[in-house]
């Protein structure tokens, strides 16, 4: 199976109501790295007369930090980027996630696995394959029937297994990234069968955000480069349970002094927005991050930098039209 984005529906152009999102999972406060998704994600709305969604993706429940949506939400409120509607919860739609998850297994997409981390490891080195730290483990297929069938709803609700997606044997995925040009992913290669509900019972990101970016109605997907590797899975999710495909822009990433994107885990402080000036500065650094010059510099609102940000961005960076 080869899938181009060209051959699934098109996406959405802005005349048919441009929406994006911010999607941030709530693990802690905003760091640089988060801004810089927040702000690119808000430009690229407002600079195309879209909407723009907050969606606080907190599936991942053991990973969450109690109030850090509270935080999230104020630390966006403080510079500027005010969001369409309500914010949305995944921890709230599990309901969605579960009617997706029971399409696929109706078209016998969907296998039980009771692999541990240990066993596929011993499998990969088994097989001589030896994974490098920071890459992708490429499940070996060891519980994978040679004809999945649909499972019944007794069985699909075991919840001590781990649920994989059976690719097809040729599964090459392209896509045009509007910022990085053309991406291909052999998924056989790169991932192999993946999780869609993990063997502690909670549906796994892939699944989720394919499933509420299309409920969403989600047009252009504006985030970091490290959730770069995740866009082939999902567009195949998409592909399989029939969602059109949004256009992706990838952010550039914002590194440690160590080469390391920032994250809880390489303790990323928090950004300052405890005054309009601290946001105002956090703001023009993540502005340059994203290649914004010529921005006013001296003493301005955020309001009216904003403004001045989603020209840049229209003339400079993204006009869709
Ligand atoms: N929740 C993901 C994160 O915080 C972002 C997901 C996305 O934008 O697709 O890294």
């Amino acid at each position: 199976m080869i899938l181009a984005v060209s051959k699934l529906k098109n996406p959405s152009s802005p005349a048919d109501g441009y929406r994006g999102r911010f999607a941030p999972s709530p693990t802690g406060p905003l760091h640089a790295g988060s801004l810089v998704a927040a702000l690119g994600s808000w430009l690229d709305a407002r600079a195309n007369g879209g909407q723009w969604l907050l969606r606080i993706e907190d599936i991942d429940t053991p990973r969450c930090v109690p109030g850090a949506d509270i935080q999230i939400q104020a630390q966006l409120r403080a510079c500027g980027l005010f969001w369409d509607g309500k914010p949305s919860y995944q921890s709230r739609r599990q309901e969605h996630y579960q009617m997706a998850f029971q399409r696929l297994n109706k078209l016998g997409k969907l296998y039980a696995c009771s692999c541990s981390r240990q066993t596929i490891s011993n499998a990969l080195l088994a097989a001589g394959i030896h994974t490098p730290r920071n890459q992708e483990v490429v499940y070996p297929g060891t519980c994978r029937p040679s004809q999945p069938t649909p499972y019944s709803d007794e069985l699909l609700g075991d919840s001590k297994k781990a649920w994989r997606i059976a690719l097809p044997e040729n599964c090459q995925i392209k896509f045009e990234d509007l910022s990085l040009g053309m991406q291909k992913q052999d998924l056989n290669q790169a991932v192999g069968d993946f999780v869609l509900r993990r063997n502690d019972g909670l549906f796994t990101y892939q699944l989720a955000v394919v499933v509420d970016d299309a409920q969403q109605g989600i047009t252009h997907i504006v985030r970091g480069q490290d959730l770069l590797n995740n866009t082939a899975r999902q567009i195949y999710l998409q592909n399989q349970l029939n969602y059109p495909t949004p256009s992706y822009r990838h952010l550039p990433l914002v590194l440690d002094e160590h080469g390391e994107k920032l994250s809880k885990q390489t303790l990323a402080s928090s950004i300052n927005t405890e005054n309009e000036k601290s946001a105002l500065a956090e703001l023009r650094i993540a502005a340059k991050h994203l290649g914004l010059h010529g921005l006013p510099d001296g003493d301005t609102t955020i309001a009216e930098w904003l403004l001045a940000a989603a020209k840049a961005w229209r003339i400079n960076i993204a006009k869709y039209d």
